[in-house]
């Protein structure tokens, strides 16, 4: 296969780079490292202008769950078409968005009984934070304006979700813009003592959370946090009973558990949501990503009527929730999403992964042994895998070493898309993935940590 690129190929690329500036990118790099224009795709297949072929083994940035070019979703997309593109939500409505609240709801514990639209994962994060504040004001708690999060989450780029978020990387420069948040050490496990198991770890960790519940609850209207994965923080892992103690203190210290499912819902983690793990009920939940199948933009939060009944009231008492986005529930978006949910259904995906993510842990015993791996952690579908200096003390390698690009580059010329998080590899394919193709991706992410390690 050619890696050589074609004229059609090169003109894309010429022209992308005369307008386009694209996300989460120093596109000085690009000096160096080429982009990559994309024809087509089919399953797990990414396909170049060049005929190279690439297994997308992230999912594209986590959202693809059923791969791409899906059959049946588009199928579904083009019937929606013919009849409704888009109408606003305000006053109006229509049956995709209706059928899709109904199902997150039928997914969802007991208490959850409404469905809020928004539009991508950090308005979603955004509108919760909304929802959580302005419920404590309409019910009289006026000092509560604060919100906890844990060190190394993640929850978007807007300024609210980078607020609650704690990654020097994304967050450190736009420091004086932020809301004033608490932060509160993670309970990551990979940085837990030897002597101790995860659930024991993730236990003496919630100490330090229940500490600053205790001290400051009278101020914090909400706890946010990524139930079991920390994904855009290097993949780190925590154990279920963290969520199920956290429950409890919101309980007693009146206080919104806030679950950002955005990465880890719809089955990435090995239940449909993370949170099911630790037998919780969140008090909100923001979905996002793998929601449409990875196909178009749609996010929701999903709450109690607990927090719906505090803003059902007369109008001119002005407690309504007036937040809103132009594209919200959008028709196309929602019958992607139901498409989803149907596949979900009639082919048990829950059930058929855990073969597949079983598959995976056992593929998995070289990358284990190899020299410069500190750790291989995995939930379910999620699998990273940290690549350390010193194997014996964990320690890391420079992040001024960029050694992911060198892993990042392997797996191109090997036909993987592998996007490694500083020295983390990880692997969270679409269900749709065959064995053969895991082999493949396993087989790639060893030579490329020989590389990236060297
Ligand atoms: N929350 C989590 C947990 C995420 O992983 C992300 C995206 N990586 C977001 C929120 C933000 O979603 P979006 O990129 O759609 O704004």
């Amino acid at each position: 296969m050619s890696k050589k690129k074609s004229k059609a190929s090169r003109n894309l690329i010429d022209r992308d780079l005369k307008v386009v500036w694209h996300p989460c990118t120093q596109m000085k790099d690009h000096e160096k490292i080429p982009l990559i224009p994309i024809k087509e795709g089919k399953g797990v297949w990414l396909k170049d202008y060049d005929g190279n072929q690439y297994i997308d083994a992230i999912s594209s940035w986590w959202v693809n769950i059923f791969g791409h070019s899906n059959p049946y979703i588009n199928k579904q997309i083009i019937k929606q078409l013919g009849n409704l593109e888009h109408v606003l939500l305000a006053g109006f409505t229509h049956e995709p968005a209706v059928n899709l609240a109904e199902r997150l709801i039928k997914l969802s514990p007991q208490k959850i009984k409404k469905c809020f639209f928004t539009d991508n994962g950090s308005s979603a994060v955004d509108a919760a934070m909304k929802m959580s504040y302005h419920y404590w004001k309409n019910k009289g708690f006026k000092k509560k304006s604060k919100f906890i999060s844990l060190s190394n989450s993640y929850h978007g780029e807007t300024l609210g979700s980078l607020s609650v978020s704690n990654i020097d990387l994304y967050k450190k420069t736009y420091e004086e813009l932020m809301i004033d948040t608490i932060i509160v050490e993670s309970p990551d496990c990979y940085l837990k003592d030897e002597n101790h198991t995860d659930k024991e770890h993730t236990e003496i960790m919630f100490d330090k959370m229940l500490k600053v519940i205790e001290k400051k609850h009278k101020e914090v209207c909400a706890v946010i946090v990524e139930p079991l994965v920390q994904c855009a923080g290097y993949m780190r892992m925590y154990h279920p009973i963290y969520l199920k103690l956290l429950r409890e203190a919101c309980n007693k210290y009146h206080i919104h558990l806030i679950a950002d499912e955005i990465a880890v819902g719809f089955g990435r983690t090995g239940t449909m949501f993370a949170y099911e793990q630790s037998k919780i009920t969140p008090d909100i939940i923001c979905l996002s990503k793998g929601i449409t199948g990875g196909y178009m933009t749609l996010s929701t939060i999903l709450t109690t009527n607990d927090i719906y009944n505090a803003f059902y009231d007369e109008y001119t008492k002005l407690n309504a929730f007036l937040h809103s986005h132009s594209y919200t529930a959008n028709p196309i978006a929602c019958s992607a999403a139901n498409a989803t949910l149907d596949i979900f259904e009639k082919e048990k995906t829950i059930l058929k992964n855990k073969e597949l993510s079983n598959y995976i842990t056992k593929s998995l015993k070289n990358i284990v042994n190899h020299n410069h791996v500190g750790d291989v952690r995995q939930h379910g579908m999620i699998v990273a895998i940290e690549m350390v200096k010193d194997k014996l003390n964990k320690k890391p390698y420079s992040w001024k070493e960029r050694r992911g690009i060198k892993a990042y580059e392997y797996g191109l010329k090997n036909n993987v898309l592998i996007r490694p998080l500083g020295n983390v590899i990880y692997f969270m394919p679409p269900y749709v993935i065959k064995k053969k193709e895991i082999d493949k991706v396993i087989t790639t992410i060893e030579g490329a940590i020989d590389i990236a390690t060297k």
